[in-house]
């Protein structure tokens, strides 16, 4: 068996360390990170996919670390994966992480890995898929993805996960963050932390203004299908309404299975994750054949007017009928 088979074999085994390091070795990609995958795959389909955004400062950390303590009370085995494209650190040292793993150390059900940011967000988006496979296919039955919710390529990446948990906080500027970032629509549990801070209930309700304007064709279905994403109060630094939380993800996931929703959004999550692939792959490949120097070349020559953009794309794709040479 080859080293990254056996590492995978051993991780399905239960071996933490074995674990730690194929994760690792998904976040460098490679060829050995994707026998691996390859490997593990079979074993995926089986966790349940929770994806925890928000503004920074609205207690993501905070909540997760509640969220998972609350899973592993009632036996259930929760993975996280703490995403942050700002920070140049991964490896699962973050000062972040040393905080959580004060509650949640040496729990064999609880597996805690930071993911920073690699060069680019697409890098990312992958590589937290990837790791999120592992974490399903050893058998994690809940996987907690957290992200900053700043951006479309966070957005795209809590839009991998079969429920969605966005998270607001009274007090930090703006009415509804979550509105400006485009979280909304990708909302399938709303929670206004901070509950002990003044303005949270107005806050609460401006959250419920926004859900009566886009239910019922919210992303749930539509009708008497139609999911209602719930507006939740939680004090995550006491636990207070964390209990709530989880009922209502709970209820989530038994509304996706009941509803036919969860096949029909796991296909559509491997549909993207197949062109999104592909599309990187390919560019990849291509201008690995073309070469950087080349590639500078034709950016000089587009932006001397020389020739456009359209042209130097048909050259480099070998196309007949271009005249960019
Ligand atoms: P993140 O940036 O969204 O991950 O937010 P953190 O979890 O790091 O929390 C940001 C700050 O808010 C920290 O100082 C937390 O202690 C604090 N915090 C988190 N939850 C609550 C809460 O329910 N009430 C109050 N008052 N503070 C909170």
């Amino acid at each position: 068996m080859a080293a990254d088979s056996l590492l995978a074999a051993e991780a399905l085994g239960g071996n933490r360390y074995a674990l730690a390091r194929l994760i690792s070795l998904i976040e460098d990609d490679g060829t050995d990170a994707r026998a691996a995958l390859a490997t593990l795959y079979p074993h995926t389909g089986q966790a349940h996919i929770v994806g925890v955004t928000g503004a920074p400062g609205t207690g993501k950390s905070t909540l997760v670390n509640e969220l998972a303590k609350a899973l592993r009370a009632q036996d259930t085995t929760v993975g996280v994966v703490a995403v942050d494209p700002s920070s140049p650190f991964t490896g699962g040292a973050l000062l972040g992480d040393r905080v959580r793993m004060r509650d949640l150390a040496g729990d064999p059900g609880v597996f805690i890995r930071s993911m920073a940011s690699r060069g680019s967000l697409g890098g990312l988006a992958r590589a937290t898929n990837d790791v999120v496979k592992v974490l399903d296919a050893v058998g994690f039955a809940v996987v907690l993805v957290e992200t900053v919710g700043a951006g479309q390529a966070e957005v795209d990446i809590a839009r991998t996960a079969h429920t969605t948990v966005v998270i607001e906080a009274p007090g930090l500027g703006d009415e509804v963050q979550a509105l400006k970032a485009g979280l909304m629509e990708i909302a399938d549990v709303l929670v206004v932390n901070k509950a002990d801070r003044p303005g949270a209930a107005q806050t609460a309700r401006a959250l419920e203004m926004v859900i009566n304007r886009n239910v019922p064709d919210a992303r749930g279905g539509v009708g008497e299908d139609a999911w209602r994403p719930p507006i939740l109060q939680t004090i995550a630094l006491d636990g207070t309404g964390v209990p709530e939380v989880l009922a209502a993800v709970g209820a989530h996931r038994d509304h996706l299975r009941a509803s036919g929703l969860w096949a029909s959004r796991e296909r559509a999550r491997v549909e993207t994750e197949l062109r999104n692939v592909l599309q990187q792959e390919m560019l990849g490949r291509l201008l690995a054949r073309v070469g950087e120097g080349q590639v500078a070349t034709w950016v000089d020559r587009i932006a001397a007017r020389e020739v456009d953009v359209y042209t130097v794309v048909q050259t480099i794709l070998g196309e007949e009928g271009s005249d960019a040479d």
